[in-house]
C-alpha cells in the first residue's frame, strides 16, 4: 500500500481508532467532516495515498468503483438515500482542495445550494 507520513489521511488510514471511522474496510474509511457543510457531511478516503486524480487509471477502477458503493451505504446509514445527497471530488487549486490524498465529500441533510 502507498502511503506517506506527512499525509493526514494516509495516519488516520495507518491509526483507525484515532480517525473515530464512521465505516471502515479493508480499502476505504469514512469519517465525519472536521468543518461539516451541511448535516451530513462525511469523507470516504481511500487506504491508499494517490497523489493526484491525474494518476487515477485502469488499475484504480475498482477502488474508485469501491467508494461509491460504500458512499451509497453511508447515505443509507444517515437516511439521505431518498432525500438525496451530493458526492464531490476536489482536484486541485481551482477546486479549493486541501488534502491532497483523494477522498469523496457525502453532503446531504438539507437542500444544496447550485454547484460552481
Ligand atoms: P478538500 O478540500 O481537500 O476536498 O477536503 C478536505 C476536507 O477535510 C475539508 O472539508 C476539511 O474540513 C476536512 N478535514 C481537514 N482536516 C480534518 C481532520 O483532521 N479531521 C476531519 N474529520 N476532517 C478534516
Ligand atoms: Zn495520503
Amino acid at each position: 500500500m502507498t502511503t506517506t507520513t506527512e499525509c493526514i489521511f494516509c495516519n488516520m488510514a495507518q491509526d483507525p481508532m484515532h480517525a473515530a471511522p464512521v465505516y471502515r474496510d479493508d480499502r476505504v474509511f469514512a469519517i465525519k467532516d472536521i468543518n461539516p457543510k451541511a448535516p451530513v457531511h462525511m469523507l470516504i478516503i481511500p487506504n491508499m495515498h494517490i497523489a493526484s486524480l491525474a494518476y487515477v487509471g485502469p488499475g484504480q477502477v475498482p477502488i474508485m468503483g469501491h467508494m461509491f458503493v460504500v458512499a451509497e451505504e453511508i447515505a443509507r446509514r444517515e437516511g439521505v438515500t431518498l432525500s438525496g445527497y451530493r458526492l464531490v471530488l476536489n482536484q486541485g487549486e481551482d477546486s479549493g482542495q486541501e488534502i491532497v490524498h483523494p477522498h469523496m465529500h457525502l453532503l446531504g441533510g438539507k437542500k444544496l445550494g447550485a454547484m460552481g
